[in-house]
């Protein structure tokens, strides 16, 4: 039998001021309430702070990056020294460090020149935005852990982002309890099997590249196999599942009720999906109908399908797309 929800607690990275840790330049912090007290409750927090931990101290002057957007500098903005190397040295041994955290993902602090994963300025010589990038730090883990979920504390105030990264990070999570198992490919093949309807909300040609590799599994050595596989799936998952992509996932478990409901029960949860589809009510609607009926007749398949479970009812995410 699967397990549902992951028994041991994700781990992730986290820049240290939204936890609450007076670290900022400014002696601050950026406490982020859903972090902490929501998605908190199911995750492990690994605490990071780059421009404490490569020894600069508290208050400090405010940086900002400068020059080529390929290569920026890190630079204090009154009084222009270059932090760079100070900060590229102890993120390199940091990233090694995390390595062995086996993180699920990271969060990040939006808009700072070191722990910023997207959109931060960049200033030319003459002090004027020319262009935008990531910070220092936030660029050297992602180069390093390309799969690995991501996102910043702005962002996972959009509940399409928020959505998407959960499912990211607990898919990252189940995967390393599959590989950590053997990874066999009958067990491959259960752990596809359970997560096709979730894949296929996100993205049908996904979908389809995933059942090929599945289906070739023999052929190819187990490692490649896990690379091939896991780089698919991380990278289809990426894509935000859209109420158009949810409605078709939606249509396609009805099918397997067809024959079983009554009339009533069959009209019933058309209109449920009609009313998804035309954006009246939130997923959560058809899906807990789903899985009324789902328990009724006891549909195998649909019983083990993350889609219909894919992480703690009390993270209320089915309730905003
Ligand atoms: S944004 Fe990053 S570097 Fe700045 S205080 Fe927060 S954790 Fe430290």
């Amino acid at each position: 039998m699967i397990r549902i929800f992951c028994m041991v607690k994700i781990k992730l990275g986290i820049s240290s001021c939204l936890l609450g840790e007076k670290v900022r330049y400014d002696g601050g912090h950026k406490l982020d309430h859903f972090l902490t007290d929501t998605l908190g409750k199911y995750v492990t927090w690994v605490s990071v702070c780059p421009e404490m931990g490569s020894g600069l101290p508290v208050p400090r002057e405010a940086m900002r990056l400068v020059g080529d957007p390929e290569k920026p500098h890190l630079i204090s903005v009154r009084t222009g020294v270059d932090h760079t190397g100070r900060m590229m040295s102890w993120a390199k041994k940091k990233v090694a460090e995390l390595e062995r955290d086996e993180l699920c993902g990271f969060v990040f602090k939006s808009r700072s020149p070191s722990s910023g994963m997207r959109g931060i300025k960049i200033y030319s010589e003459t002090g004027m935005p020319h262009a935008t990038g990531s910070g220092i730090f936030a660029r050297a883990f992602m180069e390093t852990f390309p799969l690995l979920p991501v996102e910043d504390e702005g962002r996972l105030h959009d509940p399409a982002l928020r959505e998407n990264f959960i499912e990211r990070i607990f898919a990252f999570k189940r995967w390393q309890e599959f590989t950590d198992g053997g990874g066999s490919t009958g067990e491959l093949v259960s752990f596809h099997t359970n997560h096709k309807l979730l894949i296929m909300s996100h993205s049908q040609k996904h979908y389809r590249i995933l059942g090929k590799i599945v289906a070739g599994a023999k052929k190819v050595k187990r490692a490649e196999l896990h690379q091939q596989y896991f780089t698919t799936l991380m990278d289809g998952l990426r894509l935000l599942a859209t109420v158009k992509k949810n409605t078709n996932v939606l249509q396609h478990m009805a099918g397997y009720f067809r024959e079983l409901l009554s009339k009533d029960e069959n009209q019933e949860l058309q209109e449920v999906n009609e009313h998804y589809h035309r954006e009246l009510v939130p997923l959560i609607v058809p899906v807990t109908l789903i899985k009324h009926y789902v328990r009724k007749y006891d549909v195998k398949y649909l019983k083990w399908q993350y889609y219909l479970n894919p992480h703690p009812l009390e993270l209320m995410l089915r309730n905003h797309v």
